[in-house]
């Protein structure tokens, strides 16, 4: 696949995705939003607007370019095992969902790391644009992962396409202000991660802050034990966000970029 197609299809795809998420939740809001759509969105997009540059100047090949020269080169495990072609892409798909699973703990855990993933959730309401704030370092961080990941599992092009569709998508509908039919939520978060199961993951409460990692597929959270179902205060009355940060001030580009570096001002 040509380099300008790939970035075609990632950014139609994502672009379609918002639309659609960004109109849903404006409709049928699951909860009121404390701080609203104002403060916050100017930082949020605007750090999807670095992030994307960030990536293409700094790592320009991304991780379709390293699965495509570690395919020519016979590297990785799939290789080694000589998995058929489809079932690399589909063990490939889950392979890369259990890394970020595991990555998203670490940077729970490990107090550098926390710095820059924090960002993520001073955030004072959930919204789609949630789903697209992360400080440009750990963008970066996490690509190298990924990267690295692709090399040692030799993960096929398609699958590392597949996934950052996939993920870019359910990382915005899994923080999309919206609530699924009480009688299908229960249903689909055995599937995916919902936006009700990431909500807890944004909560104050540091024990729920700590729970439901998963991005994309929700067995890992069930595997390892870090499943909860619902934050104690409640899906209306749980408070989102961090202790610190909690200035409207925070909401602004120039301090999402700078809080890995300080404490509360
Ligand atoms: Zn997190
Ligand atoms: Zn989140």
């Amino acid at each position: 696949m040509s380099p300008s197609l790939e970035i075609a299809v990632r950014v139609g795809g994502a672009a379609a995705v918002f639309a659609v998420l960004a109109l849903w939740e404006w409709l049928a809001p699951r909860r009121h939003l404390t701080v609203g759509r104002r403060p916050r969105w100017p930082g949020n997009l605007g750090i999807l607007a670095i992030d994307i540059v960030a990536v293409r100047l700094l790592v320009p090949t991304a991780a379709v370019g390293v699965a495509l020269i570690a395919a020519e080169r016979g590297w990785g495990l799939f290789a080694m095992l000589g998995l058929p072609a489809w079932a690399a892409v589909v063990v490939g798909v889950i392979a890369l969902d259990l890394v970020i699973y595991i990555q998203h703990v670490v940077f729970h855990h490990v107090p550098a790391l926390w710095r820059l993933h924090r960002m993520h959730h001073a955030d004072l309401d959930i919204d789609v644009t949630t789903g697209v704030r992360f400080h440009p370092l750990e963008i970066l961080l996490s690509l190298a992962i990924k990267m690295a990941a692709v090399v040692i599992f030799g993960v096929p092009a398609l699958a590392v396409l597949t996934f950052e569709v996939l993920l870019n998508a359910t990382s915005m509908f899994n923080h999309t202000n919206v609530a699924l039919p009480s009688w299908l939520e229960p249903i689909a978060r055995w599937l995916v991660v919902t936006p009700q199961m990431h909500q807890v993951h944004h909560s104050i409460e540091r024990a729920e802050t700590d729970s439901n990692f998963g991005f994309n597929l929700p067995w890992w959270d069930r595997l390892f034990g870090t499943y909860r179902a619902k934050p104690s205060a409640g899906e209306q009355g749980v408070t989102i966000g961090l202790p610190i940060f909690r200035d409207v001030a925070e909401l602004a580009i120039i301090r999402l970029l700078t809080q890995p570096f300080r404490n509360a001002r």
